[in-house]
This record gives structure tokens, C-alpha cells and sequence, in this order.
């Protein structure tokens, strides 16, 4: 693995970039990637000069980011780095303890099996920092891309021509880069959102939660359910949610309602409880953390974009905030990529809150839903007695929590269902269709073994014509003449149902379906790329 690059100093930036991102965690890396990638230059501001390991948080890197990862060309390279593959386990497990009974469980949890045709990439389990030193390796790999680390926004103005960021290196030298945009990704404590006058609207939970990471490399014999990716441990002594990082003994794990003080002093004690056995651990580092449910006023002040956990918190139950993000960071890629390129108008930039707020809502709801119901709440007397009694607390448990959690783990309708149903740059019909409708996401489909109609998409605006349809000539002279990129793509042999034709986005979705062309195709161009 490629070694981090030595800290930046002011003296090393450029004046002038296209795109400023402050924040090198994931989704400001993710961002400068789709527009690295795009032939935009890019400059990523980043304190952090190594990513550290005591913080695992992500572990579910869902279906839809894990396609972005393929579009990208780097899904394997992920796999490749993940301590545990998709295949080691596919299951969540409740039970009273790893050595004790278990309570319930769900199968084929978080995309991690084949759904038919409905995605090309399962979802990867693996901790956060995996994911941002492949993204960090990827960004340095693109030569319109600069990580500068040891560095950090300490200021943002803007005028009607650029924004002018201030950057601060660590020996205190600054430096002041106009650019032409600037993403602020900086984080729950987000610079850029104060200095823009953005603020986060919304709650905080007061439970505190305590997370560490361990070593015991004895504990695996102790595990009485077999591999899972979660274990949800309900037991008064240490409510929990717990799982493995690799399979050599390093595990996670999260004490519901447990504070610093307590978690610190008490963290062996936690563990043996949450394994319901002594067992020899080492302690790597702790994390306390409360769950907020908050969404900024605005994402966007002029020139300047916020986006990630900069623009929205939720709670992690379900692993839905950088999955998120992830999916800000390519919206607003690819958006910003089109105006600076010349082909998308005003009202794309306008449509990147108008799209992204009605998903990070939906995550939020849900998410907090998901946290109503956690190994506290699922708490019961004789849960684990060997008697009667013990067996029907167990019985109701398990009815409790098949019907309070599956959807937690059984998320894809919100991963991939979600449909933008207002937007100035998506051209809806009055009474949309059912299923492949503007606004949905392409209905992905297998073309042949491991050939993905995705994979034939391009980069820009994809022109689909379904069942041997030979039309589609208007629109794409119509993109042509307003330079904007597109890619015609038979499908020979959908399947039944939907319309002859299709204009896909590059994040996927369909900004207009139809079965013939509209009268005036140079209309419905100059609407999707918003001029
Ligand atoms: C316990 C837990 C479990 C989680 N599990 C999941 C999960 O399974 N799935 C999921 O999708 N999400 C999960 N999350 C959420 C996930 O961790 C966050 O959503 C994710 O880190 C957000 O990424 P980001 O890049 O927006 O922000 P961050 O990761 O916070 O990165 C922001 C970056 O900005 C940098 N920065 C700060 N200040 C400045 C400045 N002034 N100038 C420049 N840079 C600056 C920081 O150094 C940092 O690198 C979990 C969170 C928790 C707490």
C-alpha cells in the first residue's frame, strides 16, 4: 500500500482550482474523485495526515455506494482490502450473549446475497478506514486531484465570480485558493457550514453510547451462533451490539447507555458480558458517541456546497450516513462537472439540494426509527433461564424483534428505491408509470454472466432504446448541439413492461422515459441538463 503523503504546506497549494473540497474523509474524497474523474481539478483540504483505525464507525457499505465503486473501476480493490468478504456471513443474530442463546435472527441482511437482477454489486462489510485509504489511494491516482493533509479551512469568502478559501498548514502559514466551487465536507463541526451561515436544524439523543474496538483472540470458540455480521446482545448486564472486523479475533463493539466515564472505567467488565464468558481482551481504543437526528437549513450558499455529515446526521442504525453522503458527493460530482464543463445550466446546481433533501429525510426517518428498538429496549425478565419461563421470554423476543427490526436489515427499497419526485432537471409526465419512471433509478438488469447493463452506461447521458427500438435520432442531435455528452445503448431483450426509450443520468437515474421521442427533443435536453 502506497505510504501517506507527507504533510502539505501553504507554499505547496495552487491559487486557483476548479473545486476546493474541504474535507478529505469520505465524502469529500468521493466527491473529488467523480469530478477528478470527470477532467475537473480539484483541490482536497485535509487536517487529518494518516487515517486512524481507532474508529471503525461505517461497516455496511451498501449496495448503491458499492456501485458507485464499480463505476469507478475500484469495487474489486475494495474487496480485495475488506477483512471479511461477503460470503463469510450474511447474518444478523439477537442473543442473550455470544456464549448464550440466541433470540432471533435475519438472513440475508444489508445486500450481502444475489437479488436476481436487481443490483450488480452486493454491499461490502467493512470498517470505515478501509474504504477511506482505498478512496485516498484513488484520489492520489488522478492527476487533476490534490490531497493536501496537514492542512485545514480556516476561512470562505465568495462573490458572484469565485470563492476564495483560506487554508491554514500546521505550521500556521496560509494561504488563500480561489476556485470556482467549493465543497464543504468538512464534517459534523463543519467550518465551511458556519462561515456560510448554515446551520443544522433538528434533535440530539441523550443516550449516550460507548464504542471500542478489542483484541481476544480466544473468543471465537465461545461463539455459540456461528459467523454474523452484527450481534445484537440483549442482557441487562451489557445490552450491546457487537461484531468482527477480521476473523482473527479483532471485534467492535457498541454499550448501549453507557457514558465515557463508565464505558472507560468498566470496558473489560462489558465485554465478558457481551460475550457471556471471561475472556482475555485487549482494549484498542474507545469512542463514545450520541446519535443526532439533524439536517441543515441550507446546502447550498452560492458558490458553496455542504455535503456528508457536514449537511446531515442521522442515527447509525441501519449504516446509512456515509452511504449517504456518498450519494451527495456523486450528485453534486457529476452536477458541478456539467456547469464547469460548459453543457449544465443554473438549475442543476439548484437541483442538488431539491434531490438530495427528500432522501437524506427519508434516511433520517428511518434511521430514527431503526434506534427506537435496540438491545435496551428488547431487554425482558428470564431471557436467560433454562425453564419454561425462559424459553417462552425467549419465544417472545424473537416475535418482537422479527417485527421491530427486519427492515432494518432488509433496507433496499431505501437504498435503491428512493424516487426524486420534484426536481427542475427530471421531466415527469402527469401520471408517471409504476416502475421505470423519471425520477427512479435505472432498473438494473444482467446482460450476460457478470456483464451488468450498468457497465455499458456512459459517463454522460445514456440514451437507452429498449427491444430493438431504432428511435431516439432527435435527441441525440438535440444533446450534440448543446455538447452535451451521450452514449446510445441497445438493450435488445428487456424484460417485459416499460417504455422504448430512456435518458439516463450519469448518477443512474432516469431523467425522462417515454416510447417515442417528444416533438421537441431539444426542449427536453435544455431541461435535464438545466439551462
Ligand atoms: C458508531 C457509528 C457507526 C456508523 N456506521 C455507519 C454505517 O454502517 N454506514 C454508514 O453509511 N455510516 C455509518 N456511520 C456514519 C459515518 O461514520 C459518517 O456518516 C461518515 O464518516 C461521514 O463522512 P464525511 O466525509 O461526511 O465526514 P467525516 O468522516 O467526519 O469527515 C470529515 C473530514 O473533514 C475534516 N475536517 C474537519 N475540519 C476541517 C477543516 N476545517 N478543513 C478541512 N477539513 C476538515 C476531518 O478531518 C474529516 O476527515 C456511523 C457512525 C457512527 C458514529
Amino acid at each position: 500500500m502506497p505510504a501517506d503523503p507527507p504533510s502539505a504546506t501553504a507554499a505547496d497549494l495552487p491559487r486557483a482550482v476548479q473545486v476546493v473540497v474541504a474535507g478529505g474523509g469520505p465524502v469529500g474524497l468521493a466527491a473529488a474523485i467523480e469530478l477528478g474523474r470527470r477532467g475537473v481539478s480539484c483541490l482536497v483540504i485535509e487536517p487529518r495526515t494518516t487515517v486512524s483505525h481507532a474508529r471503525p464507525r461505517c461497516k455496511t457499505i451498501n449496495v448503491r455506494s458499492m456501485e458507485h465503486l464499480r463505476r469507478w473501476g475500484i469495487a474489486d480493490r475494495l474487496r480485495d482490502r475488506a477483512p471479511l468478504s461477503p460470503a463469510w456471513s450474511q447474518d444478523v443474530v439477537f442473543c442473550t450473549s455470544l456464549a448464550g442463546y440466541e433470540l432471533s435472527r435475519f438472513t440475508g441482511v444489508l445486500g450481502l446475497v444475489p437479488d436476481g437482477d436487481r443490483f450488480p454489486e452486493l454491499g461490502q462489510q467493512a470498517p470505515q478506514y478501509v474504504l477511506e485509504e482505498l478512496l485516498r489511494d484513488v484520489a492520489g491516482e488522478l492527476p487533476l486531484v490534490q490531497l493536501a493533509t496537514g492542512t485545514r479551512v480556516t476561512d470562505v469568502e465568495q462573490d458572484e465570480a469565485e470563492v476564495r478559501v483560506t487554508v491554514s498548514d500546521e505550521a500556521g502559514q496560509r494561504a488563500i485558493v480561489s476556485a470556482a466551487y467549493l465543497i464543504g465536507a468538512d464534517g459534523p463541526k463543519s467550518m465551511v457550514r458556519e462561515r456560510i451561515g448554515s446551520g443544522y436544524l433538528g434533535e440530539h439523543a441523550l443516550r449516550p453510547n460507548f464504542g471500542m474496538v478489542f483484541r481476544a483472540a480466544g473468543l471465537w470458540p465461545h461463539v455459540a451462533h456461528g459467523p454474523a455480521v452484527h450481534y445484537w446482545v440483549v442482557n441487562p448486564a451489557a445490552p450491546a451490539l457487537l461484531g468482527p472486523i477480521d476473523t482473527d479475533g479483532t471485534w467492535w463493539i457498541i454499550a448501549f447507555g453507557v457514558d465515557r466515564e463508565t464505558g472507560e472505567r468498566e470496558a473489560r467488565r462489558l465485554i465478558d458480558a457481551a460475550a457471556g464468558v471471561p475472556v482475555e481482551a485487549t482494549v484498542l481504543s474507545t469512542d463514545p458517541w450520541t446519535a443526532r437526528m439533524q439536517l441543515v437549513d441550507r446546502m447550498r450558499v452560492g458558490r458553496v456546497f455542504l455535503a456528508g455529515d457536514a449537511a446531515h446526521l442521522n442515527p447509525p442504525f441501519g449504516g446509512h450516513g456515509l452511504n449517504t453522503g456518498l450519494g451527495d458527493a456523486v450528485d453534486l460530482g457529476w452536477k458541478l462537472a456539467a456547469v464547469l464543463q460548459g453543457w449544465g445550466g443554473p438549475r442543476l446546481l439548484d437541483s442538488y439540494q431539491t434531490e438530495r433533501r427528500p432522501v437524506q429525510e427519508q434516511v433520517l426517518r428511518e434511521a430514527t426509527a431503526n434506534m427506537a428498538v435496540t438491545s435496551t429496549e428488547l431487554l425482558a425478565d428470564n431471557l436467560g433461564d433454562d425453564d419454561a419461563a425462559g424459553r417462552q421470554a425467549r419465544q417472545a423476543a424473537s416475535e418482537r424483534i422479527q417485527q421491530t427490526k427486519r427492515q432494518e436489515f432488509h433496507a433496499l427499497d431505501l437504498v435503491l428505491g428512493i424516487t426524486i419526485t420534484d426536481s427542475p432537471v427530471i421531466v415527469r409526465p402527469q401520471a408517471p408509470a409504476k416502475s421505470f419512471a423519471a425520477g427512479t433509478l435505472l432498473p438494473h438488469a444482467w446482460l450476460g454472466p457478470g456483464r451488468s447493463l450498468y457497465d455499458e452506461l456512459g459517463e454522460g447521458f445514456t440514451l437507452l432504446r429498449r427491444g430493438g427500438n431504432a428511435d431516439g435520432e432527435g435527441i441525440e442531435k438535440a444533446a450534440r448541439i448543446r455538447s452535451v455528452p451521450i452514449k446510445i445503448v441497445d438493450e435488445p431483450a428487456p424484460d417485459a413492461g416499460g417504455p422504448a426509450l430512456a435518458l439516463i443520468r450519469p448518477d443512474r437515474y432516469l431523467a425522462w422515459a417515454g416510447n417515442r421521442e417528444p416533438a421537441d427533443a431539444l426542449a427536453l435536453i435544455d431541461a435535464v441538463r438545466g439551462a
